[in-house]
């Protein structure tokens, strides 16, 4: 029977370090046990009847003492109190807490130590407990003798008659402010983190092991037009140009082993067009260092793609015919003229002007002379091979390096060029304009002295000298020069 009262003496021993809602549970375990010890020890008085009545009032004496040191050395706050809220018991704890005496408390009631604006709150809150809530928790301000506004948290059982009726509520109570500022600090800190995330300029991915979307931020959102539902539990990869798949899987799994990685990579947006995003891949780990998936962070970079794009183009590209410009040419034509020398492969160069252009310009005027330049290069285009380097030496001057082409073969092919142009009429929006172009051609013939630039500089000559010989013709330059 006394096994009860060595819990209750086990209770007392609590630390005062354990936290407060395991001290209320606590509490709450004391009352439970100590209401069946009295259970038992009434049992065991009654089944003891007739008994000494001096040793059953020794014992009551006995277990009242007990109950009340019980109740009295509890750090929880306890207390008793009608359903109008008058107190009519509180104990120790509930005093020094308050700052009051126990003769103060009993003439006052419960919610005079609630803020005004709380007590209707309160006074409700005591109404709902009854038969059909018998146990109820709640939170609320109180304030101190000192003026200090704390929170409790307050487990509040319905003490009913035989008929049921409420007669009383006992309330075990502590205070939660430490917990409730932490609680607090954690919804803020976690409120920041998610403001954060949502307004970052990054877009944020997180994928589980198996490269399944478990959260995408606003930014993601905007850069694909899916929404965060939709992408749920998706692939990675659903939202990834094939292309791409190798490159960001290689970056996956060496997340595996821990290793952060980047790359660029084309996300497929919702309206079928796609990015450009530099992806940044980052292992997530758990607290024993075991990988739970990748943390994405995307940067839309097909701005600055296009711009390079652009650049690019603008660097190897005349802007005009969209042929390679000259210094383009430079550097690819060394790289060929370079291998045809090691090789002893043949290689001609065929330099080209188109005749009395001014008079075209003058005649129809300098946007016809445009358009007569785009056309022309389209028809030089037209007539070579793609292994033919063409380019837009100057003004209304071209180039062409044909590897593997000897210089009768050039002077077969510059002829054919030379037919072709003075035939094809050339329409512009000012009527078909006609036109003529002298061609000088010249072709690698000593391996082991010769350079590109003297190659250049003989086809050079051989263009004025079809000039000087009428224009609208061919000459290759003669070995005697
Ligand atoms: P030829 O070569 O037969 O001696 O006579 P030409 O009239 O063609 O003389 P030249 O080659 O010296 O002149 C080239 C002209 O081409 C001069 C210039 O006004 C014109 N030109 C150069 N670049 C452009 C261009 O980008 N657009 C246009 N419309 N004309 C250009
Ligand atoms: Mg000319
Ligand atoms: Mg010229």
């Amino acid at each position: 029977m006394l096994s009860g009262y060595e819990s209750v003496g086990h209770c007392l021993t609590v630390a005062p370090s354990i936290n407060l809602a395991e001290s209320l549970v606590r509490s709450r375990t004391v009352l439970q046990i100590l209401h069946r010890w009295m259970a038992k020890l009434v049992v065991a008085l009654a089944e003891r009847r007739p008994a000494n009545d001096e040793s059953t009032e020794d014992l009551l004496k006995l277990s009242e003492a007990r109950y009340q040191a019980v109740v009295e050395n509890q750090t929880a706050l306890i207390c008793r109190l009608l359903p109008s809220g008058t107190l009519t018991f509180v104990n120790e704890a509930y005093c020094r807490y308050f700052g009051r005496s126990y003769d103060e408390m009993l003439s006052s009631s419960f919610i005079a130590t609630v803020p005004e604006e709380d007590q209707a709150d309160i006074l409700a809150w005591l109404a709902t407990c009854g038969v059909d809530q018998p146990l109820i928790t709640h939170e609320h301000r109180a304030i101190r003798a000192d003026g200090m506004v704390r929170w409790m948290q307050w487990t509040n059982q319905a003490i009913l008659d035989e008929n049921n009726v409420l007669v009383e509520l006992q309330l075990v109570g502590c205070d939660i402010t430490e917990q409730r500022h932490a609680e607090k600090a954690l919804q803020d800190s976690e409120e920041r983190y998610r403001r954060i995330v949502q307004t970052a300029q990054e877009g944020i991915w997180l994928i589980d092991l198996d490269y399944r979307t478990t959260f995408t931020n606003a930014r993601i959102t905007e850069m694909l037009g899916y929404p965060t539902e939709v992408m749920l539990g998706k692939s990675l990869l659903e939202f990834m140009d094939k292309a791409w798949h190798a490159v960001i899987v290689a970056n996956l799994e060496r997340c595996r082993t821990g290793i952060a990685g980047q790359s660029d990579c084309r996300l497929k947006r919702k309206d079928g067009g796609k990015i450009w995003a530099l992806c940044s891949t980052n292992p997530i780990m758990d607290g024993d260092g075991r990988y739970t998936g990748t943390l994405l962070m995307m940067i839309d970079i097909t701005a600055r793609k296009r711009m390079e794009e652009s650049l690019r183009r603008l660097s190897t590209q005349d802007p005009l015919t969209g042929l390679i410009n000259r210094r383009h040419f430079f550097k690819r034509a060394h790289q060929e003229f370079e291998r045809s020398r090691r090789y002893g492969r043949p290689l001609a160069l065929l330099m080209l002007d188109i005749d009395h252009f001014k008079h075209i310009n003058d005649t129809y005027g300098h946007p016809t002379g445009d358009e007569v330049l785009r056309i022309v290069s389209r028809i030089m285009r037209d007539k070579l091979r793609r292994v033919d380097l063409l380019a837009r030496y100057g003004g209304e001057e071209f180039v062409m390096l044909l590897p593997e082409t000897t210089l009768l073969t050039a002077m077969n092919i510059a002829g054919r060029l030379c037919a072709a142009l003075a035939a094809e009429p050339i329409p512009t929006e000012h009527g078909v304009v006609s036109l003529t172009a002298s061609i000088g051609v010249a072709a690698l013939t000593d391996y082991a002295d010769q350079t590109f630039i003297q190659l250049l500089s003989w086809a050079d000559q051989a263009m004025y000298r079809a000039k000087q010989a009428g224009r609208n013709q061919v000459q290759s330059r003669v070995t005697a020069d």
